[in-house]
């Protein structure tokens, strides 16, 4: 050991090669073990997925490959939605409140209708009634009297809204813990609207006419002038002000190293002129103001009355309220209509003026792409413009009756828009990121590096800041390691290796 035997220069820079050799074979090593592990993986997936025939894929065990399978995070994702209709009796039962036995509502004020939770769990058929009723529970699976689904899916929502917003801070612990079980690490959750409420008919009546003309200009003026009137109201900015401490306090300790919450606020669509553009003011300033709020929304059906009237309008509302606040995100709910739900030509446009008038930074649906006006072309300009696209498929199938070779994902994938794969409702849908995945292989034959890309998308186009997005992009890399690590050790062991699990 004569290297060791002294303390010159010669023997202490002897040590540094030695360790510097030392640390690049182990870094050769880890590097073909970690090729190996994703060549085994990618065989195991390739096997499961049957792509000698593609009509029969193994789907309970790409149901527990995607289980274990790291997710990044899911960007389409409504707070209240998330919830399971057991949790909030749990907490109807935590308030001492009652469920009428009737309409099922949550009563406040106890009547002769009144039933504790205790008394609606030991009544098997009500119990089950109300969870078939609070979400789209046993809609499909059995033949009973049913709604549009539409209609069952958005009608959840009146049941349990407010008891959601009474108990955020338990809501989003339970959809962490759920997180974390399923091998998720961010959620950007659409959480809650500023309630800042301000109606003017003059305003209304205003915008209205304005929208006929499609005059641009002057709906700018327009609503500067109303935005004058807003910002003299000291309830407006003590409304946002509110907010952001309420969203600060309830994410307290939320945040740790395998796991981050971010939030969007929103816009309800389905209101006059006046109060959509106030509460959106609300919701843009408060963004402008919290880290933890990294975008904006618009939300409720798409095709609603005065949805489907007002949505050039809004569009030019988010452009306007853009360029006062220019750092705040638009992530927009566009295009989730059909052909039949909507005269045809409300389906040229809405894709295209998210992205071109409001600025939208990310696509919510997108599922009408194929009937837009020049839909080559805007496809070229997502691509371009690197806009993402959050694709649902559960909820798509669901609400809009979407599915396999109907739903445009393969457009969007041969067209190079980027994707990613998201829930929407959780609760009221009752699935979870793996379904979502697990559709997305059976139904599209997607690779596994596909695959793997469209999770790294999911913190590639999350609205994090860099730092945090970076520090993801690399957990996300270790997790994927870990996970093919294992399933090659899984395939090296099964008899007669990973074709035996097909
Ligand atoms: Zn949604």
């Amino acid at each position: 050991m004569p290297y060791f035997s002294s303390g010159s220069i010669w023997c202490a820079s002897a040590l540094v090669m030695l360790v510097c050799v030392c640390e690049s074979t182990i870094c050769w090593v880890e590097a073909d073990e970690r090729e190996r592990n994703y060549a085994a993986t990618e065989r195991y997936y390739q096997s499961i997925l049957n792509v000698n025939r593609p009509e029969s894929p193994n789907l309970a065990a790409l149901t527990q490959f995607f289980s274990l399978m790291p997710k990044g995070g899911d960007l389409h994702h409504h707070y209240s939605g998330a919830i399971y209709a057991e949790t909030f009796l749990d907490w109807v039962a935590a308030e001492g409140h009652w469920i009428h036995r009737q309409s099922l509502k949550i009563e406040i004020v106890k009547t002769r209708y009144s039933l504790t939770v205790a008394q609606l769990r030991a009544n098997d058929a009500l119990y089950r009634k109300l969870l078939s009723t609070w979400s789209d529970k046993d809609f499909d699976d059995y033949y009973h009297e049913e709604r549009p689904p539409d209609a069952q899916f958005f009608s959840t929502f009146a049941y349990f809204g407010p008891l959601a917003s009474r108990h955020i801070p338990a809501g989003l612990r339970t959809l962490k813990q759920r997180a974390l079980e399923q091998n998720v690490q961010y959620l950007e959750t659409m959480l809650a609207s500023v309630e800042y409420a301000r109606s003017d008919a003059e305003v209304d009546a205003q915008l209205w006419a304005l929208q006929k003309q499609k005059s641009e200009a002057s709906i700018r003026e327009a609503l500067a002038t109303f935005a004058r009137k807003i910002d003299a109201d000291p309830k407006f900015v003590q409304t946002v002000k509110a907010f952001v401490k309420k969203i600060t306090a309830d994410h307290r300790g939320l945040d740790d190293q395998r796991f981050t919450m971010r939030y969007q606020t929103y816009v309800y669509r389905d209101m006059a002129p006046s109060l959509v553009f106030a509460s959106l003011y609300a919701g843009f300033l408060a963004a402008n103001e919290s880290e933890l709020l990294v975008g904006v929304n618009i939300v409720g059906p798409e095709n609603g009355v005065i949805a489907l009237r007002d949505y050039w309008l809004h569009m030019q509302m988010f452009q306007w309220l853009r360029a006062k606040f220019p750092r705040v995100r638009i992530a927009m709910h566009a295009g989730e209509l059909t052909l039949g739900m909507v005269r045809p030509e409300e389906l040229t446009f809405h894709i295209r003026d998210a992205i071109q008038i409001a600025g939208a930074r990310r696509i919510g649906h997108g599922v009408d792409i194929m009937h837009e006006a020049n839909s080559l072309e805007l496809l070229q300009e997502m691509k371009n413009k690197r806009i993402a696209v959050e694709i649902n498929l559960t909820s798509n199938e669901f609400i809009l009756g979407v599915s396999g070779a109907a739903h445009p994902v393969t457009i969007y994938l041969r067209h190079g828009v980027p994707l990613v794969i998201s829930t929407d409702d959780p609760g009221v849908s009752r699935n979870d990121l793996a379904s979502q995945y697990t559709l997305l292989a059976a139904r599209y034959g997607v690779s596994y590096a596909g695959i793997k890309d469209l999770v790294t998308n999911s913190i590639r186009y999350s609205f994090l800041d860099e730092r945090l997005r970076q520090r993801h992009v690399a957990e996300l890399k270790q997790r994927f390691a870990t996970f093919e690590s294992k399933v090659q050790k899984f395939t090296e062991g099964a008899e007669g290796g990973e074709g035996a699990a097909k």
